[in-house]
């Protein structure tokens, strides 16, 4: 129960449920200060493409769960027909948005804000989180606060926690991409990000090369294992 799978995802989002969670919006989560109710939030780093599937399991739980999303992207444009479809997938799913801002943008985080309210009017925003903040604060202040950045849940496994086994309040921070069943999706996917550090080509270019000789030796392993199970 403890990597990055759908099937782990759903195992994670049941123990909440069979503890007893209601899952709330991140707005709530702030207002209502009670035990056992939980706030699951997507922030958005990379491509749309691996929100709908997320979308679907959350709402197959029951689950009303929070997408923020960026105006300023250099990974997706909220704004093409393909983007617009998929926010709309979420909130046919009830689902919340609100913003991912991004300090390091020209745009102030007010304009952000009322970029993506516009958006995705009538539905009221659900809160925001920032993009890499400069502090290692948590976004939730005094909430109990869970990530599961770079495929590693910070701050320990959330169903290990002791504010797990007490009931109490928190938020849990998921991103969707991790758990997508196709390694080299999921690598490129956080390579394209941790690029964009550095942001140049020679870099980027370098590190596809890479993955695509890390893939030809994966499945030149596995073909080995299979031959051999085969043989014997
Ligand atoms: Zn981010």
């Amino acid at each position: 129960m403890k990597k990055f799978t759908y099937e782990d995802y759903k195992q994670l989002l049941q123990a909440f449920i069979d503890r007893g969670y209601t899952f709330v919006s991140f707005n709530e989560l702030f207002r209502e200060k009670t035990d056992l109710t939980v706030n699951i939030f997507h922030p958005i780093d990379v491509g749309l493409q691996f929100l709908p599937r997320m979308a679907q399991i959350d709402h197959e739980h029951k689950i009303r769960s929070t997408f923020h999303l960026s105006v300023v992207s250099r990974l997706y444009n909220l704004f093409s027909p393909q983007s617009q479809a998929v926010i709309q997938g979420l909130l046919n799913l009830n689902h919340h948005i609100g913003l991912h801002w991004d300090i390091e943008s020209d745009i102030s985080k007010e304009d952000q804000f009322s970029i993506l309210g516009d958006l995705v009017r009538p539905f009221p925003l659900d809160g925001m989180t920032e993009h890499r903040p400069p502090s290692r604060q948590s976004p939730l202040g005094d909430i109990t606060y869970f990530a599961d950045s770079r495929g590693k849940w910070r701050y320990g496994h959330p169903l290990d926690s002791q504010e797990f086994k007490e009931g109490k309040q928190m938020g849990l921070a998921v991103h969707p991409f991790l758990y997508s069943e196709y390694k080299s999706e999921r690598k490129i996917t956080a390579r394209m990000h941790s690029i964009l550090a550095t942001e140049t080509w020679a870099n980027m270019q370098l590190t596809l090369v890479k993955l695509c000789e890390e893939e030809r030796e994966f499945q030149m392993e596995s073909m080995v294992d299979i031959n051999a199970g085969l043989s014997g």
